[in-house]
């Protein structure tokens, strides 16, 4: 377990990429990726294959039609699901993230992907799958880096329940497939994805299960007790929500997979009064926060806030 402090500076590092491609550019290059690979997906109402009609549209054998947006995701919901999670959640993750706070986790999961996948590269595309990726920060940088590391060849696959988060994400990358779907009925084929990735997101296991290929793995993050443990000292009593245990979460995941190893990751980074909004913002601990305690802490200079995760590895037995 390693325990470091990471200084944290204010860098626009990474909204790099996004900006060499003009929207226009981005647009077709996130529509032409999905029509490359169409095959991946089925209908998430009748399970039929799908393609790709004139760049615009994902339709079934049985005339399902799902449209791709002029941002280049398609939103494969057969109708519309309230979240909670709204674009200023996601807006405020996607700067903390450019800011490299969730950098160490992100890097410890590239270490265990290049580790699976060893040095010998194929030909053979590698497919990566983040379920429950939000706006989308971590897909690209973990395509990224792995990229850098290795000579594999990647195909990243972003999903996510909310079109605000998707819809950011489509945005920042052109390096990934996004698409707006329910968990519940995953829009692809089955034993297809050598990792599914689950970054502080809800789960289906089953989902999972079906979709992974067979030697393939499941990365999934939880928070650990001390997860910004300070927001949750400002933000609630003793009593109420500041413990809480993950034994449920690992019980439930062992049930569909072997747990291959679990990794502790924990450091803590200073965020500056300049990106304490953005911290707030960024989780649902701020929803049960009183206005007054939410001034609170956008009045503070700085603060240094504790990161604790837990990486489950899992494989199907
Ligand atoms: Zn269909």
């Amino acid at each position: 377990m390693c325990l470091f402090n990471c200084a944290f500076f204010i860098s626009l590092k990474r909204m790099n990429e996004v900006f060499f491609l003009s929207e226009n550019n981005r647009t077709m290059a996130n529509a032409r990726l999905l029509a490359a690979h169409e095959d991946i997906f089925i209908c998430p109402i009748c399970s039929n294959p799908v393609k790709v009609v004139d760049l615009k549209s994902l339709i079934c054998s049985n005339h399902h039609c799902f449209d791709i947006s002029k941002q280049g995701y398609v939103n494969l919901l057969s109708h519309p699901l309230r979240t909670k999670y709204d674009r200023k959640l996601f807006e405020s993750r996607a700067i903390i993230s450019q800011n490299g706070v969730f950098d160490p986790l992100i890097a410890r999961i590239c270490k265990i992907m290049v580790d699976e996948l060893g040095p010998t590269s194929t030909m053979e595309c590698i497919k990566i799958l983040d379920a429950g990726c939000g706006e989308g920060s971590h897909l690209p940088d973990i395509q990224q880096r792995i990229h850098e590391q290795s000579q594999h060849n990647l195909l990243g696959l972003g999903m996510d329940i909310s079109k605000d988060g998707i819809r950011i994400a489509s945005r920042r990358s052109s390096r990934a497939i996004w698409c707006v779907a329910d968990l519940a009925q995953c829009p692809f084929k089955d034993n297809q994805f050598d990792f599914i990735l689950n970054i502080l997101s809800p789960s289906n296991y089953s989902e999972f299960h079906r979709m992974l290929a067979d030697d393939g793995m499941v990365i999934k993050v939880i928070p650990e007790r001390k997860y910004l443990q300070e927001l949750r000292g400002m933000f609630y009593r003793p009593t109420d929500k500041m413990v809480y245990s993950n034994e449920h979460t690992v019980e439930l995941f062992s049930r569909k997979f072997k747990v291959v190893d679990i990794q502790r990751v924990q450091y803590s980074v200073t965020i500056d009064q300049k990106y304490m909004g953005q911290l707030v913002h960024m989780t649902p601990l701020s929803w049960g926060a009183s206005q007054e305690q939410i001034q609170q802490i956008l009045g503070m200079h700085k603060l240094e806030v504790t990161m604790d995760f837990s990486v489950l590895l899992g494989k199907k037995e």
